[in-house]
C-alpha cells in the first residue's frame, strides 16, 4: 500500500488549536485545504508574498494549484485573525498571538527582512483619537515601521 503522501506541512498541536477556536468563533469552517496553508505560512516563519506561498504549496503537494485558490485562503485566514497582510510590501505573516482579536503594528527591517508584529493599545488609542478630532472614520489603520531591527543593527555596529 502506498503511504499517504504528506501534502501538508507540520503544525503545531498548539497553533492548530489556536486556529480552530478562532474559526469557531467567527463560525468558519477550517478545512484541510485552509489549514495547509495557514501550516505552510508558519513553517516560513517570514511574511511570504502569495507567489512565493503557492510555489511552496506546490513543491509540498507536488501539483500546481489555481493561485485564485491560494487567495480565497488567504482571505479567510485573515478574515479569522489568524493572518496579517503587510500593505507596503504585498506579503502576508502569520499571527504571532491569534488568541484574541487585535488590531497590529509591524516593524520590519529592511535588511534582514524580519517583521515583528506588535500590539499597542496606546497607538491604536491615539489613532483613534486623531481620526474622531476630524470627524475621520477609520476603516483600516495599518501601521508599518520600516526600519532595522535588533541584531541587524548589532551586526552593522561591529
Ligand atoms: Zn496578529
Ligand atoms: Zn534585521
Amino acid at each position: 500500500m502506498a503511504k499517504p503522501s504528506a501534502t501538508a506541512a507540520p503544525l503545531a498541536a498548539k497553533w492548530r488549536k489556536l486556529a480552530e477556536g478562532r474559526c469557531a468563533e467567527k463560525g468558519e469552517r477550517l478545512t484541510p485545504a485552509r489549514l495547509a496553508v495557514y501550516a505552510e505560512m508558519l513553517v516560513g516563519g517570514r511574511p511570504l508574498s502569495a507567489y512565493e506561498l503557492i510555489a511552496l504549496l506546490e513543491q509540498r503537494q507536488d501539483r500546481k494549484i489555481a493561485p485564485l485558490t491560494v487567495y480565497r485562503h488567504l482571505d479567510f485566514l485573515m478574515r479569522t485573525g489568524l493572518v496579517h497582510r503587510l500593505e507596503s510590501a504585498q506579503t502576508y505573516l502569520a499571527c504571532d498571538h491569534p488568541d484574541h482579536a487585535h488590531k497590529s503594528q509591524f516593524l520590519l527591517c529592511s535588511s534582514c527582512g524580519h517583521v515583528d508584529e506588535v500590539e499597542s493599545s496606546g497607538l491604536e488609542t491615539l489613532l483613534a483619537q486623531i481620526a474622531d478630532e476630524r470627524g475621520f472614520r477609520p476603516d483600516n489603520a495599518v501601521v508599518e515601521v520600516k526600519g532595522l531591527c535588533g541584531s541587524c543593527r548589532t551586526e552593522r555596529a561591529d
